[in-house]
């Protein structure tokens, strides 16, 4: 089969225009048609790239054009015709997210998905994407990352022809153009890049490296402890640092990721911060995507359908799980410690139990609608909608604690996962693909764990009852607990509202059966007095803490530009997390609980 010729070149930086084209050698003579994806995998939101093709021109191997029109919204037909056709095309890329393309003097950044037409009828044929370097003296010194392998002639980082066997290969690697800060280490046996851009002084890359490679192999072994072998030869990770940002989006070989600059490590500054601790968190989240639905996947994504939703049930399996291990494996591979564990899964679980949208939705119904509902949150989520992440970390711990303690100790939730790779992932892109279909999942962690796990698909996965945690917690001699009195506001009482940020005291969210509800107030009412003092957008916590819960205090607010008085009853303290204490540091339970936080 043909290759199909890609070039891309970053024409316009100030106007933020790539030049794309693409050369089919033998297109369908009837008429070629061509698509653009509508959504990215990993993103499960239809975002219609095709929105930023600003023109587009087709034409023969002699140059001369051929008439070519839109088809619908996301796909083009050119006229029949016989013989080579060359595409031409701009594509506009002001989004700095990990999800499109963008393109200003500092950074290029695109996936494929948002710049390079699939020609119909040849996704399987081999693609050659030359990146060319943008013209002009500030660009000298501009670099490209990707994890799509070299072609003949291209130097490593270089601009030039990179390779792909497919489209859906070519569109799984993220490119980076720019100036960028450059890491790597090996991981067994593996070449890991690490890529920063953005402006980021006295950056500890050093750090970086010693601590994503403890990350790195720990989930290696997880999957393979016998061979440890990678899943790819060469992996890289790639962040853009920006003022305000976190985000990240998982491929078959490297990710793309947005953090805050001031999460990064600073060199001769070597504590262990909160926003580093996210960094790392969100680091190892991307690469046990590189196992867990880049190669395990569900039925449903094997393949991708790029040209609408694609329905499973299963996200809570491939992203829940994926947000449990990602700090599981942060603590077993010593980058934080236990304590800090404990924190981070206190938070989680205090933030699930806090939304009553959890006794209305089960976490298989919110993957399956996370293209309207969880990817498009509006301000009555937390009343309406779980998140499939979170609660399906919670689930995942659920069923690790409880095969650990049903097996004595013998299998775990890692049985499952290997059992899940060995199965359905560690041939993937050798052509043996095949998806998990739901109704096999239960029988697959029966016959990985051979523990009972039936009520917990039941409650947990299908149902909305909560996970019994504290008894799933006590063999392994940890307790749990309400924490109420860490915000330095202890017994503070509550509306039951969220506060956007800003001067005003404007409500961003209202909770179902709250103080605030009750009181008739919505989310987008603006308040401007409790019992006649002024309320502003940083002072409502200091305000109620003159109050005990169950005291009655008179509101002013407006809502659009009409002011209401109300009266609210105070609610009982919020509990926004949760404690876990070890309760029995020395007891029988030490060696069954450490055979899980170690690994
Ligand atoms: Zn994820």
């Amino acid at each position: 089969m043909n290759a199909i010729r890609y070039t891309i070149v970053p024409k316009n930086a100030a106007a933020h225009l790539f030049e794309v084209s693409l050369t089919v050698a033998a297109p369908d003579r009837s008429g070629q048609r061509f698509m653009l994806p509508v959504w990215i995998p990993g993103s499960y939101m239809i975002r219609e790239f095709a929105r930023n093709i600003v023109t587009l021109q087709a034409f023969n191997a002699a140059g001369r054009k051929i008439a070519v029109e839109k088809t619908d919204k996301h796909a083009w037909a050119t006229a029949p015709h016989d013989g080579p056709i060359t595409l031409r095309y701009e594509v506009y890329g002001w989004d700095m997210s990990v999800r499109a393309a963008h393109l200003d003097e500092d950074i290029g950044f695109f996936n494929g998905s948002s710049v390079f037409l699939a020609v119909e009828g040849q996704a399987d044929a081999p693609c050659v994407v030359d990146i060319q370097k943008p013209a002009g003296a500030q660009f000298a010194k501009w670099r490209v990352a990707t994890a799509l392998p070299e072609a003949r002639g291209t130097k490593r980082y270089g601009f030039g022809k990179y390779e792909a066997p497919n489209y859906d290969a070519l569109i799984d690697h993220p490119v980076t153009l720019g100036e960028f800060a450059l890491g790597s280490f090996d991981a067994h046996g593996a070449q890991h890049d690490i890529v920063i851009s953005g402006r980021v002084s006295a950056l500890d890359m050093r750090r970086l490296e010693v601590d994503l490679k403890r990350v790195c192999e720990a989930q290696i072994a997880l999957f393979e402890p016998r061979t440890k072998k990678a899943p790819v030869a060469r992996y890289v990770f790639m962040t853009v640092a920006v003022a305000d940002g976190y985000g990240g989006l998982e491929h078959r070989a490297s990710t793309a990721l947005i953090c805050n600059r001031a999460d990064l490590p600073v060199t001769g500054r070597p504590d262990m911060t909160e926003g580093y601790r996210t960094y790392l968190g969100l680091c190892s989240h991307e690469y046990f995507h590189t196992w867990n639905v880049k190669r395990i996947k569900p039925a449903a994504f094997a393949p991708y359908d790029l040209s609408q939703e694609n329905y499973t049930s299963l996200l809570w399996l491939f992203e829940g799980f994926t947000s449990y291990y990602d700090d599981l494996m942060l603590v077993r591979s010593g980058v934080i410690n236990v304590t800090e564990y404990f924190a981070l899964l206190g938070k989680t679980i205090g933030g699930v139990l806090r939304g009553s949208g959890r006794l209305k939705q089960t976490v298989a119904e919110s993957s399956f609608d996370a293209w309207v509902k969880y990817y498009r949150q509006d301000e009555n989520a937390a009343n309406a909608i779980v998140s499939y992440y979170q609660k399906g970390s919670l689930i995942a711990l659920a069923f690790d604690l409880s095969i650990r303690t049903q097996t004595a100790g013998k299998k775990s939730l890692d049985d499952v996962m290997r059992l899940l790779w060995q199965r359905y992932g560690r041939d993937f892109y050798d052509g043996k693909a095949r998806g998990i279909e739901e109704s096999e999942v239960e029988a697959l962690f029966a016959e990985a764990t051979g523990a009972d796990l039936k009520k917990i698909f039941r409650d947990g996965v299908h149902g909305t009852r909560d996970l019994p945690l504290e008894a799933l917690l006590e063999p392994f001699g940890i307790t749990l607990a309400a924490d109420i009195a860490t915000n330095g506001t202890s017994g503070k009482p509550s509306l039951g509202a969220r506060v956007r940020n800003g001067a005003d005291c404007v409500l961003a969210a209202v909770h179902e059966n709250s103080a605030a509800q009750k009181a008739g107030l919505s989310a987008g009412d603006v308040l401007v007095a409790i019992d006649g003092l002024r309320v502003t957008g940083s002072n409502l916590d200091t305000l109620l803490s003159r109050y005990l819960p169950g005291a009655k205090v008179e509101i002013h607010a407006f809502r659009r530009d009409e002011l209401r008085v109300t009266q609210a009853k105070l609610d009982a303290p919020e509990v926004s997390r949760y404690v876990l204490s070890i309760a029995d540091k020395r007891g029988a339970s030490k060696p069954h609980r450490e055979r899980w936080l170690n690994g």
